[in-house]
């Protein structure tokens, strides 16, 4: 069945699911396939649950006696071919969000920012990659007026692939630095594949982006673009500095002549640029000034990252859903500015750094003995060996064991380490 054609039956439909446990009635069921499950043999089950349509790529999973179950060369080219026809036909103005750290704070911010003036689509959660990006297209409605796209990467050409399919009209590379090095190869690898975005917006032609002005790496590919300038220096389309940070981040922004302080509910002075981001996005939209800045106060992040915790016996910062060099150094650097008596960090290991992890992990460590925080919990393997004054841990099973007999309290404890390390259990331990 051509695209064309599978369109007009989603026109019909009440949205699209690929997850056979939710099947909205009237929504068209479409069967991907993982590593340990095969969509197509639920088809069947979907169209009894409710979907008006199942779109199978196995034909045997197909049959002549029921039209409801449309067959096609490959599911997972078919959902992202008819997500780019839906976002053509409606033509919504659309932002694409990349970057390093910080790509779901800043989706969500900017969305905050422009719902105080349109109708805005944006990616829930982290549905940033080649299968989330078509989803969250194919929610778009006409009464949409702007749509926040986030995209996310590990290896080189996967942007390329998303802003095909997104077809964003301006977009924002929130920052490079250090993840997935072992599926990008090198660090040049992570900097040419996020610019994929700026890529794709130069051959558009006359397309902007928002730039973080102190960064020399994305100031190195931006060339040929608008440029919408952000960032901490005076004088910039948007310019902001921290005026403090504990643990809330409370900044202040000029822009236009006006000079505007916010308080936000974010935790990390990291947080200054996503904000800013906002703001020049916002701006660039029409949203004035001041529901900028009341969009920014009031939005409180509920995504489990950079949480602030308040225990019985401690005061807790919880980052454990991901870890890498340039995350781990700016939630330490946040850290070490905060105002606290008595601080821990318990650090997890960054995964997936590949060659370079032992010296990463290094520069972890060299760091932390510069920063006196009273006590240095490592965990995991890479940080093996690495310093003989810091407490270390093969794994969070030994730290909790480790807190069980010996409680930390009236402490302000930093927790940040990569998913995989599951650090996330440890607050049920302070
Ligand atoms: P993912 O790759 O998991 O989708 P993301 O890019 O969407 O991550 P966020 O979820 O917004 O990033 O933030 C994750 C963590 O990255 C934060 O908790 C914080 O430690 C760090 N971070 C956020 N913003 C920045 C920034 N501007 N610079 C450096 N680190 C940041
Ligand atoms: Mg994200």
């Amino acid at each position: 069945m051509d695209i064309e054609e599978l369109y007009s039956r989603f026109t019909e439909c009440n949205g699209l699911t690929t997850d056979s446990r939710h099947c909205p009635e009237g929504s068209m069921f479409l069967a991907l396939k993982g590593e340990t499950f095969n969509g197509n043999a639920f088809a069947a089950q979907s169209l009894a649950q409710g979907c008006r349509y199942a779109v199978v790529d196995e034909p045997q999973y197909a049959s002549p006696e029921n039209p409801r179950i449309l067959l096609v060369e490959n599911c997972l080219q078919t959902l992202q071919q008819l997500a780019n026809y839906h976002r053509r036909k409606l033509g919504t103005r659309m932002v694409g969000v990349t970057g390093t750290n910080g790509k779901t704070t800043t989706k969500e911010l900017i969305a905050a920012v422009l719902k105080e003036k349109f109708n805005v689509l944006y990616t829930q959660g982290n549905f940033n990659n080649h299968i989330g990006v078509p989803l969250t297209l194919l929610r778009l409605k006409p009464e949409h007026e702007v749509a926040v796209i986030e995209m996310g990467a590990n290896h080189p050409g996967e942007i390329k692939t998303l802003v095909h399919i997104a077809e964003p009209d301006c977009g924002i590379i929130t920052n490079v630095g250090k993840a997935h090095l072992e599926g990008f190869g090198s660090f040049e690898g992570v900097i040419r594949t996020k610019g994929e975005l700026y890529d794709y917006l130069r051959e558009k032609g006359n397309a902007t982006i928002f730039i973080q002005n102190e960064n020399p790496h994305l100031n190195k590919i931006a060339e040929g673009l608008n440029c919408v300038r952000y960032g901490q220096t005076s004088g910039l389309d948007v310019s902001g500095a921290v005026l403090s940070c504990s643990p809330f981040l409370h900044f202040e922004w000029a822009a236009g002549g006006a000079l505007h302080e916010v308080k936000t509910h974010l935790i990390g002075a990291y947080n200054l640029d996503n904000a800013l981001a906002a703001v020049a996005i916002g701006r660039y939209f029409g949203v004035e000034d001041t529901k900028i800045c009341h969009a920014l106060s009031s939005y409180v992040p509920q995504n489990n990252r950079s949480q602030l915790v308040q225990t019985e016996s401690n005061t807790l910062i919880v980052d454990a859903y991901n870890a890498n060099p340039t995350s781990m150094m700016a939630a330490l650097l946040n850290f070490r500015q905060m105002e606290a008596e008595h601080k821990v960090a318990i650090l997890g290991a960054m995964k997936e750094l590949g060659e370079g992890s032992r010296e990463e992990h290094q520069k972890v460590v060299d760091f932390l003995n510069e920063c006196q925080f009273e006590r240095v919990i490592l965990v995991g393997p890479e940080f093996a060996g690495l310093s003989a004054s810091f407490e270390h841990y093969e794994n969070v099973k030994e730290v909790e064991a480790m807190l069980a007999a010996h409680p930390v309290q009236h402490c302000c404890v930093l927790i940040k380490g990569s998913n995989s390390m599951k650090l996330s259990e440890l607050p049920a331990c302070l």
